[in-house]
């Protein structure tokens, strides 16, 4: 029996990085997918690689009209949808004294509204029993040098976890954030560092893990699995740590 037998899923963010290893992991364990980004090439690829029961549609989180046309061809061609992954997300690098309008508005656009608005407008589709993952880090709790407002979005994530588990209370739908420490993806090269920078960064983190590395996409994929299947029927509200014990020393 596959864990996410007949279900159908959203992940945000699934051409690249943990949303492409979690779209992937989902079909294999039974669901059709729906993976969303911005750059429809990119998108083509995932969909090629992940090769069945998935469609992908082309859409920015943080503009509200694409997900309005999301969430219309999602009805369209299943009529409802049982687990969102809520991942689409990024940062980059601004110490405190550089944060600019612009770092902020993209920053909060992505991992804030954009994240709230993927939830909110899916509502209607969803079943009672679904469950809802939201992508916070661990820089929701802990602090990292020029990140703060990064941080801040997670933080952020964090708490509609714990409010939404009370909204959606009635509907028996359940709300878990999870939290992944230093997983190298595509997503690093966008950070606004340099390539030796970022594998010094790396490195220099994997010394402060308790297990010695770093993660990778697929470790917090399977996380996500256990999350959105019948396995986790009594977890709710909480932040799932996958970070190699990082942030709990
Ligand atoms: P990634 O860059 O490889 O993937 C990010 C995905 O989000 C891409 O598909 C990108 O197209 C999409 N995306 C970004 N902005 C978007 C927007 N406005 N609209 C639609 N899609 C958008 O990065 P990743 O590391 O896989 O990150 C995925 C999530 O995991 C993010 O929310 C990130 O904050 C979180 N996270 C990552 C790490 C890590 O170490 N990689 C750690 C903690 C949390």
């Amino acid at each position: 029996m596959q864990k996410l037998e007949g279900k159908v899923a959203l992940v945000t963010g699934g051409s690249s990085g943990i949303g492409l290893a979690t779209a992937k992991r989902f079909v294999a364990e039974g669901a059709y997918v729906f993976i969303t980004g911005r750059r429809q090439p990119e998108l083509d690829a995932a969909v090629k690689e992940i090769e069945k029961n998935v469609t992908g549609v082309q859409s920015d989180v943080s503009n509200l009209e694409d997900l309005d046309r999301l969430f219309a061809t999602i009805e369209q061609k299943q009529g409802h949808l049982d687990v969102i992954f809520a991942n689409a997300g990024g940062g980059e690098i601004a110490p405190l004294g550089a944060i600019t309008e612009e770092h902020f508005d993209k920053t909060f656009n992505t991992n804030v509204k954009g994240l709230l608005f993927t939830v909110q407008k899916a509502l209607p589709l969803l079943p009672e029993g679904a469950s809802i993952i939201l992508n916070a880090s661990t820089a929701s709790t802990v602090g990292t040098p020029a990140f703060s407002v990064y941080s801040a979005t997670k933080a952020a994530v964090r708490s509609f976890a714990r409010n939404w588990t009370l909204d959606l209370k009635e509907r028996k739908i359940r709300v878990n954030a999870i939290s992944p420490g230093v997983v190298p993806t595509p997503g690093y090269n966008h950070l606004g560092l340099s390539d030796e920078q970022v594998q010094e960064f790396i490195d220099s983190q994997a010394a402060n893990i308790p297990l010695g590395r770093v993660g990778t996409p697929d470790e917090i994929a399977k996380a996500v699995v256990f999350l959105a299947s019948d396995d986790s029927s009594f977890v709710n509200g909480i932040e799932l740590f996958v970070d190699g014990g990082m942030a709990q020393i």
